[in-house]
């Protein structure tokens, strides 16, 4: 539905162009039904050279006047005062006699006509009013008295004042003389239709103008800048045409040398800007025709400065009719460079700019067809220009658009990628936080059982006292020395007599509490235990971190796995004042699992729920059936966890309290290794838990054992739902 929409969106663009010529073609033509109805005034017309009082009277005597055909060009019949008359003798049809009447008379080309009925003045062309191009797009029109019109003969006389001798004639073939009442609407609809335009394009073009200079001043990127610059100038350039055309500059309004000077560098400028808008537009970059183009320009535009200025303008023209056909072959060129755009990159504004470039194209021929007098057709180049000006400054404010969806959607995804960002920064925050806390409590775990290892056997060892002595080889009896005294060679042996036997051996007495030796000696290996279980821990890990966990599965009895695990932990719970509760099991009721592992997994769990229990309570291990899996629970009555750290806890190196001073020890790895070594079975892990009500973790393991993954079948993680709470 919004492509179809966008597609007619589209046709719509692209026919507007069309459509506007068409609506002017439409305007212009004089609707059938009042051909029959309206006197054509136009062909074989006498004229007279000069100006003289009487010349607008019926009685006039004009037989030996010149023949002049209207519409056609004034200089181009062979007439050169810029002051002439015409007269054209008609018959009033009876259809048009004695009702109010309208003249209607079109397209006289930098010149004024005064018009003349039976010698009674009847209006004037208000080519004055506008510029010297400008009275040939308009169509002026006079209301008729009936009383100054006779039911035979009658004279119709235009005074002709010319401007610019070698551009001058009427080219408008609306010569017509009909019914007040049929002939004005048809007069209104051209000239409406016409102002409407003009002075629409106008606005539309100033408000283009105001947005595109706020634009510009901000564009960064040069390409682009140079695009708006061009569109710009295009659209400065036809307002600029269209203010002349209207007479909406004071100054202008005349048709003079300097309005005619203007409107030709309006022309040029536009020309100009054209093709830049074109180049950037299609090929994005400058090409060498750019640099001759801008040469021509800047010289069309300095020869009619200097024209004005030395020479009253009497160059322009033709200046004007060397630069035309420079225009004529532009034109292709820019058709062609669009075309091929439109060609390559398939974008449908391309499109657009190729139907306006051939409307302006046309339009073109047209209007140099009419001036040559080939063709009476209504001028359209005025409505080109609105037509350029409107498409440029439609592409330009559809790129705006686009560029704030651009930028609507980058700032969405910085939006998001601020978030990620801030979200990755305190992740990182929270590792570096994490890996200080390791440091201090991997030392702190390590320090105190080296304390032991190292200070225990210190103090034993300062217990030991060394006493001097000696020992006969002949008897072998020894001999405790008194402070201050020795023995020499000749010293003989107290007990059998014997010299020289007597040989110093010192002896090693313990002068320390002898009952508290093997409590420190239990210290000491207990020390050492911990330490070795730490280091255990860490290997693990970084084991099964890099994925080298393999399981050795066999089939198991929970029964037999109970009194291992009553053994081993049995003991540590007595240590801590706990009942260790094992749930009564069927001596039936096993799984296939990997004996070291799943002990390691129960063991960490018990371990846990001794170390965070107080003395008194009690820690059950039970365990339940569901189809195709058994659940172990470990249950404690401890410190509980809070929910908010029910996930933490899973993490490598985490603990609630993380805090070196905390009152339990631990690496914070058991239940990661844990976690780890369940989804080795393609089990889950989670827990239940609040803060001060205890603790209960399940670990939920297939009887039959993990499923082996066929290739490319999805891993374990994926078909089990995320370890944890
Ligand atoms: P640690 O070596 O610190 O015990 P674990 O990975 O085994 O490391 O446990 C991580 C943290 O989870 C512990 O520091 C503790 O805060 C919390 N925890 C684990 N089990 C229990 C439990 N049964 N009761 C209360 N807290 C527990």
């Amino acid at each position: 539905m919004r492509l179809l929409a966008r597609r007619l969106l589209l046709l719509l663009a692209t026919a507007a162009p069309f459509l506007a010529c068409w609506l002017f073609i439409d305007a212009y033509l004089l609707p059938a039904r009042l051909v029959p109805q309206v006197l054509n005034l136009g062909g074989t017309w006498k004229v007279q050279e000069g100006d003289a009082p009487g010349w607008e009277a019926p009685e006039l005597d004009d037989t030996r006047w010149r023949e002049f055909q209207l519409p056609g060009g004034y200089s181009a019949q062979g007439f050169r005062a810029d002051r002439a008359w015409a007269r054209k003798r008609f018959e009033l049809p009876p259809a048009l006699q004695g009702q109010p009447l309208l003249f209607t008379l079109g397209g006289v080309r930098t010149g004024r006509a005064t018009v003349f009925l039976n010698g009674h003045a009847v209006g004037q062309t208000d080519e004055f009013a506008r510029g010297p191009k400008a009275d040939i797009e308009g169509l002026d029109a006079w209301k008729v008295d009936p009383r100054d019109l006779r039911p035979g003969e009658n004279v119709l006389a235009l005074r002709f004042e010319w401007a610019l001798i070698g551009d001058d004639g009427v080219v408008d073939a609306r010569v017509l003389l009909g019914t007040f009442e049929q002939l004005t609407p048809y007069y209104l609809r051209g000239s409406d239709l016409r102002r409407f335009v003009q002075s629409g394009a106008l606005v539309l073009f100033l408000f283009m103008l105001v947005l595109l200079g706020t634009f510009l001043r901000q564009e960064a990127d040069p390409a682009r800048r140079a695009l708006q610059r061009a569109t710009f100038f295009l659209i400065g350039a036809a307002a600029f045409y269209l203010c002349v055309l209207t007479g909406s500059f004071a100054f202008l309004s005349q048709a003079s040398a300097f309005t005619y000077t203007c409107l030709i560098s309006s022309v040029t400028i536009m020309a100009w800007a054209l093709l830049e808008f074109c180049e950037q537009y299609c090929l994005e970059r400058p090409s060498r025709l750019r640099k001759v183009h801008r040469v021509i320009c800047v010289g069309v535009l300095l020869t009619l400065a200097s024209s004005y200025a030395f020479a009253q303008a009497a160059w322009s023209p033709t200046v004007y009719q060397l630069f035309a056909p420079y225009l004529f072959f532009l034109l292709p060129y820019v058709v062609v460079l669009t075309t091929r755009a439109l060609m390559r990159r398939k974008r449908a504004a391309d499109l657009v700019v190729t139907a306006t470039l051939f409307c302006i194209f046309g339009a073109g021929i047209i209007d140099l067809l009419t001036d040559l007098y080939v063709v009476h057709a209504p001028r359209l180049f005025g409505l080109a220009v609105v037509n350029m000006g409107l498409c440029a400054g439609a592409i330009l404010i559809a790129d705006f658009i686009q560029l704030s969806y651009v930028n609507k959607r980058l700032s969405a995804s910085l939006a998001g990628t601020n978030v990620e960002l801030g979200e990755a920064l305190r992740r990182a925050e929270d590792v570096a936080r994490i890996k200080g806390e390791l440091l201090a409590n991997v030392s702190h775990e390590l320090r105190t059982p080296l304390n032991a290892i190292i200070n225990l056997p210190q103090g034993l060892l300062s217990s030991f006292v060394e006493q001097p002595a000696v020992r006969c080889h002949a008897c072998a009896a020894g001999f405790e020395l008194e402070a201050g005294e020795s023995v020499g060679p000749d010293t003989a042996c107290p007990s059998c007599g014997a010299q020289s036997t007597l040989e110093a051996t010192p002896l090693c007495r313990f002068d320390g509490d002898l009952a508290e030796v093997p409590r420190h000696l239990r210290t000491i290996s207990r020390s050492g235990t911990h330490l070795m279980r730490l280091i255990n821990d860490v290997l693990d890990f970084s084991h099964l971190e890099s994925g080298k966990g393999r399981l050795r599965l066999e089939p198991l009895s929970v029964s037999q796995l109970w009194s291992e695990l009553h053994e081993t932990m049995g003991p540590l719970a007595r240590v801590h004042d706990l009942e260790l509760r094992f749930a009564p099991v069927d001596s039936e009721l096993g799984l296939r699992a990997d004996p070291i592992k799943l002990t390691q997994i129960l063991v960490n769990l018990l371990g846990n729920a001794i170390k965070f229990s107080p003395p008194g309570g009690t820690v059950e291990l039970t365990v339940a059936e569901e189809p195709g899996n058994l659940v172990f629970c470990v249950r404690d009555q401890g410190i509980g966890i809070a929910p908010e750290h029910h996930q933490l806890i899973f993490e490598s190196f985490r603990q609630v309290d993380g805090s070196h001073t905390r009152k339990f020890g631990g690496s914070g790895l058991g239940l990661s290794i844990t976690r780890k070594l369940v989804e080795l079975h393609q089990g889950n892990l989670w827990l239940e838990s609040a803060l001060g009500q205890g603790s209960a973790f399940f670990v939920r393991l297939p009887r039959e054992g993990p499923v082996e993954a066929a290739p490319g079948a999805p891993s374990p993680s994926d078909r089990h739902p995320r370890t944890g709470s």
